[in-house]
């Protein structure tokens, strides 16, 4: 196999995130939770003094244990039910101040069991939505067919199918073709892809980074699994027994400092490798060497890889450093002590 040509070209969860859109944290939050509690009626506290802004077109992932306050907290997004203390906006309005209905429209939800229509067609199912608005048939039909194709499948296809027709993954897809026909500013998704068997979740998992970087929505996305909310959020907020949100930053900064012991378990003890994931190859950790040339070196990565991948190539080539490109020119070497560096630069940074 020829290791120049594959190396670093997978389309890993790092390498599509830097297709999508920078959210910008200057911008008013698109979603605002402010002193935000929700004890239910048999006195379970289930989220505790939330506060978190979300970018327009961020991904924050929510992640901890089971029964941690992740599904009550998007149900309190939608007013599926209510906060019983604190203040909840969209895009700057109060959601108590609009009509549940018309809320819920404008924003996406995908949940694991999706909820498809079983009696109806796919494209039927994901022209629901826009049908809903007042669209035409003709309109919300090309709608249905363009979100099929964003989400991987084929309208010719797969729009005359119906749902027992699919595979899991393929529903999973329809759920949020579904969900986004609307063209809500915002989507809760919540453990969207824990039905599905791991290797069409991860498959998902990158693609979900090609959808957001078309479509720009705002989204919250809810997991108990620490390496999903690595692979999907632009940041993590992990949650801890008590409803409470115990920290809330990049994957680098939860993964490289973890505010206490119970961050840290959750996180893992081998959350030294999952940083590899999340940090990138910078020209800055790249040795020049003399005379040598692409041709001598063989495996090869490009700079803005993550670690992981240099490693990985570095690892299944067997080879003790791998070239560095610059799109089609050889900038250098990468050696394990550079990824020590970078790891260690990356939390003196406190990045
Ligand atoms: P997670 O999504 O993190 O697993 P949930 O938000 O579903 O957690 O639940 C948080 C806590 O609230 C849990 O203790 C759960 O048992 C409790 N809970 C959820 N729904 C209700 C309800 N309708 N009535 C009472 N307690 C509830």
């Amino acid at each position: 196999m020829d290791a120049t040509a594959s190396a670093g070209q997978g389309p890993g969860p790092t390498a599509d995130r830097a297709v999508g859109p920078a959210p910008d944290p200057s911008a008013t939050p698109m979603i605002r939770l402010r002193g935000v509690g929700k004890t239910y009626d048999d006195g379970t506290v289930a989220v505790h003094d939330l506060d978190l802004d979300v970018a327009p077109g961020e991904v924050v992932a929510l992640v901890g244990p089971s029964g941690c306050g992740k599904s009550t907290t998007l149900r309190l997004v939608n007013r599926l039910i209510e906060p019983t203390t604190g203040r909840i906006e969209i895009d700057g309005v109060d959601v108590t101040d609009s009509d549940p209905v018309q809320l819920r429209r404008g924003i996406g939800y995908v949940i694991q069991s999706v909820g498809l229509f079983p009696h109806r067609s796919v494209i039927a199912n994901v022209m629901t939505v826009p049908l809903l608005y007042g669209e035409t048939r003709r309109t919300a039909r090309e709608r249905a067919r363009d979100l099929l194709a964003t989400v991987g499948l084929e309208p010719d296809t797969y729009g005359d199918r119906y749902p027992h027709q699919l595979s899991g993954g393929q529903r999973q897809r329809v759920g949020v073709a579904r969900a986004l026909a609307a063209r809500p500013p915002v989507l809760l998704m919540d453990e969207p892809f824990g039905a599905v068997d791991p290797v069409v979740r991860l498959r998902l998992q990158e693609e979900f980074h090609q959808w957001r970087a078309e479509l720009g929505t705002t989204t919250l996305v809810v997991t108990h699994d620490i390496d999903e909310a690595i692979a999907l959020g632009d940041r993590i907020a992990v949650f801890a027994h008590g409803g409470r949100m115990a920290q809330v930053g990049t994957p680098a900064q939860v993964l490289g400092h973890p505010v206490d012991d119970e961050v840290a378990d959750f996180v893992g003890a081998t959350r030294g490798l999952r940083r590899l994931a999340v940090v990138r190859l910078t020209a800055d950790l790249v040795e020049p060497i003399g005379d040598l040339t692409l041709g001598d070196l063989g495996a090869a990565v490009s700079l803005g890889v993550s670690l992981e991948e240099a490693l990985a190539v570095m690892l299944r080539e067997d080879v003790p450093r791998v070239a560095v490109r610059d799109g089609a020119r050889f900038v250098g070497v990468l050696t394990p002590d550079g990824v020590h560096r970078a790891l260690r630069r990356t939390l003196a940074a406190g990045d």
